[in-house]
């Protein structure tokens, strides 16, 4: 793939501003339409937040986004079409988990051991955020009935209302700082509930099999995005961390060190918080930028642990564990497809991430493994190999899995997610509204602004005052690539 310095000045129909998912897909969207696109990676790789680890034998483990579900329906065909298989994720065997210091083993979704009130108690809860998130459309979450209301409280004080068991609202907790990779008290209510509803449902969110966790990728997920910027190599740069962009009449020049290209369009694919740090000229709108003021990326940091063969399964252990109080909220088996080597994936999330990210990775290695061998034995201590990914760290990141709301800033800002300033549009997985937060919201927000991009394109012709009418009459061959695209209708 080449770097920018290869071609620094440069000019297209339109300017990508990242190379994940949703960038990429903007991008061969484009492509395929006949426009000239070029697409600008801060990073020395593509892929944004999946990124791969080399595990062995050729076998790359994920150290980013990694799975999907049935209703995963879009990144599922992004997969297909660029020859990436998926793979069941393995199930089998009895879960552990220790909520408030207390060991459980169980199967299903919550262990039976904490006792019927608490698990009615965590079950009607389930079965109440279920019911409210299917009244919050994804399209637009601001619309819901009720949303000022929803919108006016974190889930910590709704489960403060609707969770009556201490140990309900802790296992609760610590599954929503697994999904969200915030605390309950960080988040609005309606940001859950939208999220939930997204991706298909609060119980779909947290399960494996039926869940949004049965699927995972043949060599990763981030041979997606590797594949799908291989097929584009006259469009992505990397090494191009943008840094400006100016809206001059009808054009964009966006520049970073060292490199300037000029196109009519700019898509800016970047997680909110890092949109609201590039330098705009004229300076966005007060209600864009404050929406980028507060939309913060969620906190996690990914760790694996790579062992000779995935000892645990023998004793009849899933791999799976969680912990309320511990250094992380859940880690999975996430061996290769064969079982070969065994893989541990320990995600530090939400408070847990706030406060071991502080901590020398040192620190953070012995915490991780003293508490998987608390959970499934000594061996887990012993890895042959351990590799994390401090996503907090990350300068092209600063956060994951994803943007999330507080209480108030949906219904106060929420339309300017998607809004177009000027000639500047946006994506990014947070634009999304199929699985918003995920690969598959990347995806569909990298499809939408294509969309929005050639039907503006259908509207405007090209700057030279050439028309859809003009190609009619005077042949494509005549005009840019982009009226060429839409003179084809
Ligand atoms: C640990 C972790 C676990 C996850 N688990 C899952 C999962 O199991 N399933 C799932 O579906 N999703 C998961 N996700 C979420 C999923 O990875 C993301 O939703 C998706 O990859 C986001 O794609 P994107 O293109 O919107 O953003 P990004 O991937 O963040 O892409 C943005 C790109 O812009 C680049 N960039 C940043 N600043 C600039 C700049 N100034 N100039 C130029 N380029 C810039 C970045 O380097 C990056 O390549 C997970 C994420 C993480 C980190």
């Amino acid at each position: 793939m080449r770097h920018v310095v290869d071609d620094p000045r440069t000019e297209a129909d339109v300017v990508v501003v990242g190379a994940g998912l949703a960038g990429l897909t903007a991008t061969r969207e484009l492509k395929n339409a006949g426009w000239t696109v070029r697409t600008l990676e801060a990073r020395e790789r593509v892929g944004g937040r999946l990124k791969g680890y080399a595990i062995g034998e050729g076998k790359v483990a994920d150290l980013g986004g990694e799975y999907f579900g049935d209703k995963s329906t879009m990144i599922a065909e992004t997969a297909r079409s660029v020859g990436v298989e998926g793979f069941s994720t393995f199930d089998e065997g009895r879960r552990i988990t220790y909520v408030d210091g207390r060991r459980f083993e169980y199967s299903g979704l919550a262990p039976w051991r904490m006792g019927p009130a608490t698990l009615a108690d965590f079950g009607q809860a389930v079965l109440r955020i279920e019911r409210l998130a299917r009244q919050v459309p994804p399209e637009a979450p601001w619309d819901a009935p009720g949303a000022a209301e929803l919108d006016s409280q974190t889930f910590w004080s709704w489960c403060r209302r609707n969770v009556a068991t201490a140990t309900a609202r802790s296992f609760l907790t610590m599954a929503v700082e697994a999904a969200y990779c915030a605390h309950p008290a960080d988040l609005s209510l309606l940001h859950v509930l939208y999220y939930a509803n997204a991706s298909g449902g609060f119980r779909y969110l947290l399960e494996i099999k039926g869940g949004i966790q049965r699927y995972r990728f043949e060599g990763g997920a981030h041979s997606i995005p590797i594949r799908l910027a291989a097929a584009l190599p006259d469009e992505v740069r990397l090494g191009a961390a943008v840094r400006r962009i100016e809206q001059r009449g009808d054009s964009v020049v966006v520049s970073g060190p060292g490199f300037e290209v000029r196109a009519r369009w700019a898509v800016v694919a970047l997680p909110p918080t890092l949109a609201g740090r590039i330098d705009y000229e004229p300076a966005l709108p007060g209600y864009r930028d404050q929406l980028t003021q507060r939309l913060p990326a969620g906190s996690a940091i990914k760790c694996l642990a790579v062992y000779d063969e995935p000892f645990w399964r023998a004793e009849g252990l899933s791999g799976q564990m969680t912990t309320t109080d511990g250094p992380f909220r859940v880690a999975f088996d996430t061996s290769p497809r064969d079982g070969s080597p065994g893989v541990l994936s320990a995600f530090i999330t939400g408070s847990a991430a706030r406060r071991l990210t502080r901590l020398e990775p040192a620190e953070r290695r012995a915490a991780v493994l003293g508490a998987l061998a608390r959970g499934l034995g000594p061996l887990a201590g012993r890895p042959r190999d351990f590799v994390e990914q401090n996503w907090l760290d990350a300068p092209f990141t600063r956060g994951c899995y994803h943007g999330f709301a507080p209480p108030g800033v949906y219904t106060a800002y929420g339309p300017a997610l998607r809004t177009p300033i000027g000639r500047i549009h946006w994506a990014g997985t947070e634009t999304g509204v199929h699985q918003l937060g995920s690969m598959g919201g990347a995806v569909d927000s990298g499809r939408r602004v294509a969309r929005e991009l050639l039907a503006r394109a259908a509207e405007e012709g090209r700057p030279d005052g050439v028309r859809r009418d003009d190609v009619r009459r005077n042949g494509a061959d005549a005009v840019s690539p982009v009226v060429r695209a839409v003179g084809r209708g």
